[in-house]
């Protein structure tokens, strides 16, 4: 008699229904559209992945690094997944894969290598940053905080109606470090009757707290009232954040993030580029450099920030008060009256020659936030003042990434 064939055994990639917060982050990245979602659940598909890895580093959880040695005929598929409220155990796997024992299993590395950087930004931190705590508190396992703060930071007459929001934890612990972001849970339900998924917000302020000292943190929040191309659309979380008055209790979860973190040793350079509420990193970043201003500790701060006009721009007169030898300012305005259309990455290019100064120092690390897409416009600056420079770009980028000197969020 024959003896039975090994079945052959998958490595499953699964992504964590308790942790996830929908960002949306894996689907995106995925390069072959592995990655799909509905209404309770980003999912990934057994036949199409790969394994390539490329949406591990980026989720800002880690929901998305969980395996499961399976019989391939055995997967979990789509549509189970997406029912699921937790991740399933470790099964046994049967007598007949014992011919390719639990070890040898082909692991998601070896399926395919990944490119080696796939991604625009590095997947590590910088080499001095501090440890992040992350995932503290979960769905299942919210946080409530306090709001002790909210207040519009752009003009009233103008359409962007930015706000800063304060949170304070009281007693419990919420530890946090600039470049991180935190997950608020609307309250309600959405269309399906399900509970809203968590919204994403980068802290705006740094880690000893929005007031030195206090166990609070802020963010800075944009009341979405259109969609991407200009249709009426209400910002469930939005609307709800920029709404709170003081007292009213919010739930959090969090904090996320563990490479978007900030250099921390003695002379660090940072080049931050940010548009519209992708200031709020930035905001936290130059906070902890202001706090220490008279330490001499600190290294050289330069800022290309992008707003439609100055009324709309984020925390724009507290920004200005800041010391011209402290943080070196650039506005990119694109839609100021009487003013040409202006983007950070057209300044990137005037200010060329500090961009290279300071792109020469490997104390040096560069901090991209906001609109997607930009994203390519900042890529192909640096570029140009790097060639221009006569060196090589891919030559930079790759150490810049391997480093983890170069950091984007943008959404
Ligand atoms: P916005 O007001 O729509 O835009 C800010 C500026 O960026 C405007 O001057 C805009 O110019 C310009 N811009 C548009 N496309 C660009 C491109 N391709 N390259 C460079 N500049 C470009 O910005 P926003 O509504 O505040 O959006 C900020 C983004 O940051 C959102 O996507 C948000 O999700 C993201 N974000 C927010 C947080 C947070 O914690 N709140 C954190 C991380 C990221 P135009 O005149 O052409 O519009």
């Amino acid at each position: 008699m024959n003896a039975p064939l090994p079945a052959e055994v998958l490595k499953q990639h699964l992504i964590d229904p308790e942790i996830c917060i929908r960002c949306n982050t894996c689907e995106e990245t995925c390069p072959i559209k592995a990655i799909t979602h509905d209404s309770n659940n980003y999912v990934v598909d057994p036949d199409i992945c790969n394994g390539c890895m490329a949406c591990v580093p980026p989720c800002p959880t880690g929901a998305i690094d969980n395996w499961r040695l399976m019989v391939r005929a055995e997967a979990y598929g789509v549509q189970e997944q997406l029912g699921w409220e937790e991740l399933p155990g470790e099964k046994a796997l049967p007598e007949t894969t014992a011919a390719l024992p639990a070890d040898d299993a082909p692991a998601a590395t070896d399926l395919a290598a990944p490119a080696p950087f796939s991604a625009p930004g590095a997947t590590v931190p910088p080499w001095s940053a501090a440890h992040p705590y992350v995932n503290l508190y979960t769905h299942k396992t919210p946080m409530t905080a306090t709001v002790v703060g909210n207040y519009r930071v752009t003009g009233a007459d103008t359409e962007s109606d930015i706000h800063h929001i304060v949170l304070d934890f009281g007693e419990l612990p919420f530890p946090v470090l600039e470049g991180q972001s935190i997950g608020i849970l609307p309250p309600g339900l959405d269309a399906q009757g399900r509970p809203h998924h968590a919204r994403q917000y980068s802290l705006a302020s740094p880690r000893d707290g929005e007031r030195a000292g206090y166990n609070n943190l802020s963010l800075t929040v944009k009341r979405v009232t259109e969609d991407h191309a200009g249709a009426a659309a209400h910002g469930v979380c939005s609307n709800y954040l920029c709404d709170l008055a003081k007292n009213d209790k919010v739930q959090v979860i969090g904090p996320f993030g563990h490479t978007f973190l900030m250099p921390n040793h003695p002379r660090a350079n940072l080049i931050m580029i940010c548009t519209g509420t992708g200031s709020a990193p930035m905001r936290a970043m130059t906070e902890r450099y202001r706090r220490r201003i008279d330490t001499g500790e600190n290294g050289r701060l330069l800022l290309f920030f992008g707003a439609r006009t100055e009324r709309e721009l984020p925390y724009f007169g507290p920004l200005m008060k800041l010391p011209r030898d402290f943080i070196d300012i650039n506005l990119a305005l694109s839609r100021e009256t009487g003013q040409p259309k202006r983007y950070v990455q057209d300044l990137i290019r005037e200010r060329a020659a500090s961009v290279r100064e300071l792109l020469a120092d490997r104390n040096t690390c560069i901090y991209v936030c906001g609109l997607k897409g930009m994203e390519v416009g900042v890529l192909d600056a640096l570029h140009d003042v790097t060639v221009q420079g006569g060196q090589d770009w891919s030559i930079l980028h790759d150490a810049l990434r391997r480093e983890g000197r170069l950091h984007f969020e943008t959404y």
